[in-house]
């Protein structure tokens, strides 16, 4: 139940999803339809301030500014890539910020969102693992990349018609690892009066956090994205550390509970190329075994190959295309469903995992990572080539 805010300390309104601002609402002695009212001003007209929101008593206007903010995140930068793909630095505020990246393609424009300044996962192929972590960002901050890409790029292209047709939550951050943040900013996202996404448009991409993807698919059933790297753990402990906690038999269990609550049939596993190590025929080969047999009856699933986009302090470098594509047809070969990722707004560092924003790293993951690095590489699997930078 929420209660007013103490005197003194406004409540930003992008906190809340529409149960929570009805609650707000019903704090204040308000009736449900003017929680509805206030929301559809807030996400589907991006209203700035209670003035701009004729339709609601003055008496009631005062009372929400006595009490009550719509704070949106500072702008610190904006990049245009020559692709059209558009880059946003927010600052948090604590010395850290978080990127959001705008993605207009021919049959959608995605908005890819950040959960975490930083992340703790610490993956030794991620520009923000290598940051670390600093904080969890609120539901607030989350809906605030959406609302104000939203209503910035309808002001700019001159149109009231909704502009951004898919979210991913595939900026910084393991979304997974935010979860009571994360579910109410989903809601805003779903609901008809908010963003009115459906739930096959917005897809949560994981490392692979098992416990909350059992309470994902109770509480707000999206797409899911899983990221993959590895066919076997051995290799994947070292990629994606989470793996030494929920190795791949829970991961692939997990994804199978999750698609009996999913509003898609399959699940997509993101795998990014690495070369020399995780991009030879037999990874390919232990693959297809992993993702068809597991369990004796395989994972309803296709493969999202993503170049490996560098980034100098990794010592890591990108498969090359012809590698990439012998990969991808052992994958299609074996029936299973294979995409190459476009890399989008490179020259403007916005594509995947080249977001590195600015975080404080208060658990040294950044260290971590850095200490490991060499050990990483000896530890790949019979038959990878490792590079050491
Ligand atoms: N933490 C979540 C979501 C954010 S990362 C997750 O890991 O799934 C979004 C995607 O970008 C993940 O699949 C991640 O593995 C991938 N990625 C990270 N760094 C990358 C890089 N340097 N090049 C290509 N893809 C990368
Ligand atoms: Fe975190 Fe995802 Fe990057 Fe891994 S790939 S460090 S989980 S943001």
């Amino acid at each position: 139940m929420t209660s007013p805010p103490e005197s003194g300390r406004r409540a930003n309104l992008l906190d809340y999803d529409l149960e929570g601002l009805a609650a707000f609402c019903a704090s204040l002695g308000e009736k449900r339809f003017r929680a509805t009212q206030l929301f559809r001003w807030i996400h589907q007209r991006g209203a700035r301030d209670f003035d701009q929101m004729t339709d609601l008593a003055k008496s009631l206007r005062d009372k929400l500014k006595a009490c009550a903010t719509i704070e949106g995140l500072a702008v610190a930068s904006r990049q245009e890539s020559a692709d059209g793909t558009i880059k946003w630095l927010f600052d948090v505020g604590g010395g850290n910020a978080v990127e959001a990246v705008y993605i207009p393609e021919a049959d959608r424009a995605t908005l890819c969102v950040s959960s975490q300044a930083g992340c703790a996962v610490g993956c030794r192929f991620c520009s923000t693992g290598h940051q670390g972590f600093s904080r969890n960002l609120t539901t607030g901050e989350i809906v605030a990349q959406l609302w104000y890409a939203e209503h910035h790029l309808r002001e700019q292209l001159g149109t009231r018609e909704r502009v951004i047709s898919n979210v991913v939550m595939m900026g910084m951050g393991e979304p997974l690892q935010n979860y009571s943040a994360l579910v109410p900013a989903l809601r805003v996202m779903l609901d008809d009066h908010g963003y009115g996404l459906s739930r096959r448009r917005v897809t949560v991409s994981t490392s692979g956090v098992v416990p909350m993807m059992d309470r994902l698919a109770q509480d707000c059933p999206v797409a899911l994205a899983v990221s993959l790297h590895a066919p076997g753990d051995a290799l994947r402990d070292n990629l994606v550390p989470l793996n030494r906690k929920y190795p791949l038999a829970e991961l692939l269990d997990a994804c199978n509970r999750y698609l009996e609550h999913a509003p898609r049939d399959f699940i997509t596993f993101e795998y990014c190329m690495l070369d020399g190590v995780n991009d030879q025929p037999e990874h390919a080969r232990e693959l297809i075994e992993l993702v068809r047999h597991h369990a004796g009856r395989g994972v309803n699933c296709k493969l999202n190959l993503i170049p490996f986009n560098p980034f100098p302090q990794s010592g890591l470098t990108r498969s090359p295309h012809s590698r990439v594509a012998a990969f991808a047809a052992l994958l299609s070969d074996a029936g299973i469903v294979t995409t190459v990722r476009k890399t989008r707004g490179d020259d403007i560092a916005a594509a995947c995992g080249q977001l590195a924003g600015d975080v404080k790293d208060r658990t040294r993951v950044g260290e971590r990572i850095a200490r490991q690095r060499t050990v990483i590489l000896k530890r790949a699997p019979a038959g990878a080539v490792a590079k050491e930078s």
